[in-house]
């Protein structure tokens, strides 16, 4: 293979470096217009192969004489991974972190400016640095800086949802090396978070490479919130026994309740969030890698970084905060692509506690309408009555046809039509304002829609409000699914300490009737005691 020393051709590299037969997907176009020095855009689901994409034409370019690759990672676990199984390959590579020793430091930036790595990781914050900067320059006078790659480049746009404020610099690669080449790789970017990249790392004359964001060996179900720990229990009991899952939580409360309460039940079930102790949390991670079917119930903080292919279930006991944090976490479920289930149960308290956390949270009135706007987009997916996959897809830009592979294909719900019963309950919020000047939350307007007296009923005289009772033909239940749906659309809003109702942007469209509302029907009977109390 003499001959590839000049010209050298990134399938050879691929096999002899790499050992792989043939690229997968876009990796081929993507790594012939990045070894010929174009800049690109990459965006490829986790374990998609974005690696291959800028190391492959990090090799053909040092090969071909241009010097080192700079890579830009975020995570000091995954550099040492890679530069390891590069090193393992024979390829020249190293990483600079806080880690190292200062003689560590300086032989390896020695081998660096000499021109002789092929590849060097780094954190943003060191790319930032003078000395970097400085060094990188010498390089570059030199003609052996060989391409810039920015890995998980969603940090960089305050709409994804990892923003890391260092990569905000990174801009400064682009101003000072103006010619040399960047390949910037994300697994997850909505249409905005794209869009922003693109702006801030200064991209716009990249090619953008979106590959499919497509799970199909994942089925999707989403079910309504009834008895949440039983109806998850029930889910492992029947469909997953024994079998390796992560159950995600909101809280680290909820996550300590939720796993004792599960190993009460005889699930192997072990807790893990960011309040526990260093090495308790590792020993459970450690293990979960380790042994079969255990049953990892966490927070968020649980999975960056963590690659176990027999994962077999993903559940969310809480709603994640938008589609992103939905699909990056089912995506844990199911790696070796075997039949893999993503469950997830959320009623509505979920849909009032979510807005409100935005509501409160301290940021910009922009940043808060973007994040409700998220919201939105997952609440329509919960509630949706059609193909999941096809709207998770939709989301990411993708078109597809019903999969026949989720809950809604596999089952397709009957529905109810709710959009008489909908506009009494916004006609019910508009009148307790109207008549008491104050707004009341859900449980107070189901029961006066379904005419129930209770004492709050009394103390306002609600029974004298024309809509009293008119809504007693519908159980609790599915008037819980049609606030849902009203605040998920936007129709109704809650407020303040005690999640009150009131109207919100085109609710008189509902009012007049113009807004036909379809819902899934309740699989489950609400539970007894009570309806049969109140009827
Ligand atoms: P990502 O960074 O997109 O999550 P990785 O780069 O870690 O994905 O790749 C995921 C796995 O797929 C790795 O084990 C990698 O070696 C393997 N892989 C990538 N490309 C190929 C290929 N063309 N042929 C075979 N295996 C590949
Ligand atoms: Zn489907």
């Amino acid at each position: 293979m003499s001959s590839s020393k000049h010209h050298p051709v990134p399938l050879d590299i691929l096999q002899e470096v790499f050992g792989y037969s043939a690229f997968r997907g876009q990796q081929a176009a993507i790594v012939d217009h990045v070894t010929a020095g174009g800049d690109a855009l990459v965006l490829m689901p986790t374990g998609g192969g974005k690696s291959l994409c800028y190391q492959i034409p990090a090799i053909a370019r040092q090969r071909a004489g241009h010097g080192v690759t700079v890579v830009v990672s975020p995570l000091i676990a995954l550099m040492h991974d890679q530069v390891g199984a590069l090193e393992e390959a024979g390829v020249e590579a190293a990483f600079l972190n806080s880690t190292q020793t200062l003689e560590e430091t300086q032989r390896i930036e020695r081998e660096m400016l000499a021109g002789r790595l092929t590849l060097l990781y780094a954190a943003p914050e060191r790319v930032n640095t003078p000395r970097f900067i400085a060094q990188m320059q010498s390089l570059y006078e030199r003609g052996l800086l060989a391409l810039f790659a920015i890995d998980e480049a969603h940090c960089v746009s305050q709409w994804g949802h990892d923003f890391r404020s260092e990569y905000l610099s990174l801009s400064l690669l682009h101003e000072r090396f103006p010619d040399i080449p960047r390949i910037a790789l994300t697994a997850t970017a909505d249409d905005i978070t794209r869009a922003d990249i693109i702006e801030r790392l200064q991209l716009e004359e990249a090619q953008v490479f979106v590959a499919s964001f497509d799970r199909p060996n994942i089925r999707y179900l989403i079910v309504e919130k009834d008895s949440p720990r039983e109806q998850l229990l029930r889910f492992i009991q029947d469909e997953h026994e024994d079998e390796a899952g992560v159950v995600y939580c909101q809280s680290r409360k909820k996550v300590d309740e939720t796993a004792e309460w599960l190993r009460a039940k005889g699930i192997n079930a072990l807790p893990y969030h960011a309040g526990m102790e260093q090495d308790q949390r590792k020993r459970h991670q450690d293990r979960f890698l380790r042994e079969d079917g255990i049953v990892m119930v966490a927070t968020i903080a649980f999975g960056m970084g963590i690659d176990k292919p027999d994962v077999r279930f993903v559940a969310h006991l809480d709603l994640p905060k938008n589609i992103e944090g939905y699909y990056q976490e089912t995506g844990r479920a199911g790696r070796d692509g075997l039949p893999a289930q993503a469950w997830m149960a959320y009623g509505l308290a979920d849909v009032v506690q979510q807005r409100r956390m935005i509501d409160e949270s301290p940021s910009s009135d922009e940043f808060k309408q973007v994040q409700r706007g998220k919201l939105d987009a997952l609440l329509a997916l919960a509630e949706a009555i059609d193909c999941r996959r096809v709207r998770l897809l939709a989301y990411f830009g993708e078109d597809s046809q019903p999969c026949g592979n989720c809950d809604n294909c596999l089952n397709p719900p009957a529905t109810w039509d709710a959009t008489e019963a909908a506009r009494m309950a916004l006609s019910c919020i508009y009148r307790f304002h109207q008549v008491t000047g104050f707004s009341f939350g859900s449980g107070h307007l189901i029961d006066v829609l379904r005419g129930k007296e209770t004492d709050k009923v009394a103390q306002y005289r609600h029974h004298e409000l024309s809509t009293w009772g008119v809504g007693a033909a519908l159980s609790e239940q599915q008037w819980r699914a049609v606030i849902r749906q009203l605040i998920a659309l936007g129709y109704a809003v809650t407020e303040g300490e005690y999640n009150t109702l009131s109207l919100g942007g085109d609710a008189k469209a509902v009012l007049r009737g113009e807004v036909r509302m379809l819902l899934r029907q309740p699989a489950v009977p609400t539970r007894k005691s009570k309806s049969s109390r109140s009827s």
